[in-house]
């Protein structure tokens, strides 16, 4: 069943367009997210679904009801924002009480129904305490059981775990996914955060300049990019323009503007190219091999120079430029006896299916 649905959705301010022709099917129970950079409208499409703003053209849905005349407030939406937005002169218990109190629920439905979402979070024991006496963790999970309360359909995060350092973040998430596990609810999540967008989502929208490039599971998203701005937002990669000088059998081959020749063995989600289109080829640092002697490959390997070696624990990252100019990132296993010296010649060589072409 079909949960939040946007319609050709546009939003204008003043003039400028933030969301452009957003169409998205979110199901129920789904943890869905909506990653890309600053400033791309990730906040904005989900403002549209919580009620803040309203389309400037097209339709958002829930449950299958046209939202368009419905207040934030009567939506079957809560909304868990970065900045915790917690009211600091209040308790704990007030804070996730206060909804319900301006909803005039009784007193005990009150208290039951507080009790039941500090306990989600983990906070029961925290009822007493202002909001200034908490970790930012904690805040959160504050934040987290004031919409839980409410007893949302769709739970909308926005940045959720945004405030928060590296390790708390981790935790964060690994908590973030537990709840949405128990409660089966669907959560609408924005983040800038490719990493956790990957870890979280059951499937993830990759937007651009108010748009949606691309919208898949994890693994579709990082395996099968469809645009280069996915490619390249979404992991690290090595990206090459150039011109498909070929594009028959089971092989595109393909010019780069420094004149190399690489080629990409055809997918199934290989567009179709006939030769002279202008095209990027993108191949992760990790499915790239390194070798000291000329490998005995016939295709795609190229000779350079090693020009940086990082030490990573399991790994190794390697910058390497080509004898066309071109650098490539190169992510090795961490299977030297001693780290490789920069500036000694080195090629890179990677298996035609191991690379796409955009
Ligand atoms: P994101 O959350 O992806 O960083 P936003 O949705 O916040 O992006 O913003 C998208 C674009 O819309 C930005 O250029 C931003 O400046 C603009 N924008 C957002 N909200 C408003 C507003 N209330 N008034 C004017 N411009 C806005
Ligand atoms: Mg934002």
């Amino acid at each position: 069943a079909l949960d939040v649905e946007l319609r050709k959705v546009f939003k204008v301010f003043n003039g400028e367009t933030a969301v452009r022709g957003v169409d998205l099917n979110i199901h129920q129970g789904e943890f869905f997210s909506i990653l890309g950079p600053s400033g791309c409208g990730k906040t904005t499409t989900l403002r549209l679904i919580a009620g803040f703003e309203s389309p400037s053209a097209g339709e958002v849905l829930i449950q299958n009801q046209s939202m368009t005349h419905v207040p934030p407030y009567r939506r079957p939406v809560n909304t868990v924002f970065q900045s915790y937005a917690l009211f600091n002169h209040l308790t704990v218990w007030e804070n996730v009480a206060f909804g319900l109190r301006i909803k005039r629920l009784p007193k005990a439905a009150v208290a039951d129904r507080v009790k039941g979402a500090l306990k989600l979070v983990k906070m029961e024991s925290y009822a007493n305490r202002f909001p200034t006496q908490l970790s930012g963790g904690q805040q959160q999970r504050v934040a987290l059981a004031r919409a839980l309360v409410n007893r949302p359909a769709v739970l909308l995060l926005d940045e959720p775990l945004g405030a928060l350092d590296l390790k708390l973040r981790k935790e964060m998430q690994v908590e973030l996914s537990n709840l949405h596990q128990d409660l089966g609810l669907t959560f609408v999540m924005v983040t800038h955060d490719q990493e956790e967008a990957l870890s979280l989502s059951d499937r993830i929208s990759v937007m651009h300049e108010g748009k949606i490039e691309q919208i898949g599971t994890p693994s579709e998203i990082y395996e099968r990019p469809q645009t280069a701005f996915v490619a390249d937002f979404i992991g690290d990669t090595n990206l090459f323009r150039g011109r498909v000088i070929a594009s028959e059998g089971s092989d595109l081959q393909v010019l780069t503007d420094n004149k190399m020749k690489i080629f990409v063995q055809k997918q199934e989600s290989t567009p179709v190219f006939q030769s002279q289109d202008s095209v990027v080829v993108s191949v992760r640092p990790e499915k790239i091999k390194l070798s000291f002697e000329s490998p005995c490959v016939k295709s795609n390997c190229f000779a350079g120079q090693l020009k940086n070696v990082m030490y990573m624990g399991t790994h190794v990252h390697c910058l390497v430029e080509l004898d066309s100019g071109d650098r490539m990132t190169v992510m090795q296993a961490n299977n030297f006896a001693t780290l490789p010296d920069v500036n000694q010649p080195v090629y890179v060589y990677w298996n035609t299916h191991d690379c796409l072409a955009l």
